[in-house]
């Protein structure tokens, strides 16, 4: 029987309307979550990201602004908008759009947001706080985004083995903390591979929940895939297709028609972890107002 598919539209589009009422109540308390993005450079992909966060919000009834900067922006620049952004009282969250330009040291911008702004996640206090369980501390969107689709979609985590493919300090491993938690949502087995991992597939097949962020177009074939596990695909790529308007199309990092066969339940791309990510960055920003 082929997998079930987890619409990650349909889930992301439940929880902002759950974010409504929150949102309401801050603002009638004065307060209008707002998020500021920042953008160096003129990556088109980028771009097209920050502009889906600004409509997120603008939709959620929240205040957003875009800074757009050029390419060539000295880092100590970048550093004073932070600087600028972390004292002003309109702005809960900052996120800065990665990656940036080879000359920027990426840390030592993001170190410099604010804690209780960085909506992201990737500030070292945050990622400590995360790996502790604290729940002050903010979760990266797109783990926070697979974590909630997983709850949502009634798959048990609680002593199921997840094996996460790719250890970046934006999915995997911030994806490895979360699931590791004692609560809903956690207390998995967890296994994290990367690419020195040995005979990948012996491992991927022992996986409950296999989760994948490699960024390698449809990287995870059906025979990696225990018969019966759910597989959630965190990869985005683009693939050229001339049949198509754009002369490109998004897949994932998993061979989706052969996972479709062997899975129980499988997230398509697009339409499955991507427009949770953006919903969590908007409860990452409502959670920064509130505290
Ligand atoms: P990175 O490039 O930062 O990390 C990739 C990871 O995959 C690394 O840990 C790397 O291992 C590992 N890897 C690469 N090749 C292999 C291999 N052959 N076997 C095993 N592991 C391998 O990527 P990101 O985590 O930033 O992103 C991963 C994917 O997720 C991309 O497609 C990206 O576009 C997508 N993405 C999607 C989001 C969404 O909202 N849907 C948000 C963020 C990312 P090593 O460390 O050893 O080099």
């Amino acid at each position: 029987m082929p997998a079930k598919i987890i619409d990650g539209t349909a889930v992301a589009r439940a929880m902002r309307e759950e974010l409504g009422p929150r949102i309401a109540e801050l603002k009638a308390r004065g307060i209008t979550p707002g998020l500021a993005a920042v953008l160096v450079g003129d990556d088109p992909a980028s771009h097209a990201y920050v502009r889906m966060k600004g409509r997120a919000c603008e939709e959620a009834g929240m205040y957003s602004e875009t800074i757009k900067l050029p390419a060539d922006t000295p880092e100590d620049k970048l550093l004073e908008l932070v600087d600028r952004l972390n004292a002003d009282p309109k702005i809960h969250g900052i996120l800065v759009q990665l990656p940036l330009p080879k000359h920027i040291n990426t840390n030592r911008v993001l170190h410099r947001i604010l804690p209780s702004k960085d909506v992201d996640g990737f500030h070292p206090e945050n990622v400590g706080k995360v790996s502790i369980g604290d729940p002050t501390g903010f979760r990266p969107a797109t783990p926070y985004g697979v974590q909630q689709l997983l709850l949502r979609s009634g798959i048990e985590t609680k002593g199921a083995h997840a094996v996460i493919v790719g250890r970046s300090n934006i999915v995997g491993r911030p994806m490895a903390s979360l699931l590791l938690q004692d609560g809903p949502g956690g207390n998995a087995t967890v296994t994290v591979c990367h690419s020195r991992t040995r005979d990948l597939p012996s491992v991927t097949r022992l996986a409950d929940i296999l989760i994948v962020a490699i960024g390698k177009p449809k990287f995870v074939t059906g025979d990696m895939i225990r018969p019966g596990a759910v597989v959630i695909d965190v990869g985005v790529n683009r693939v050229e297709d001339p049949s198509t308007e754009k002369g490109y199309r998004l897949v994932g990092d998993v061979d989706f028609e052969a996972g479709v066969e062997v899975a129980s339940a499988i997230t398509p791309v697009p339409g499955g972890v991507g427009p949770m990510t953006i919903t969590m960055l908007l409860y990452n920003t409502v959670q920064a107002a509130s505290q």
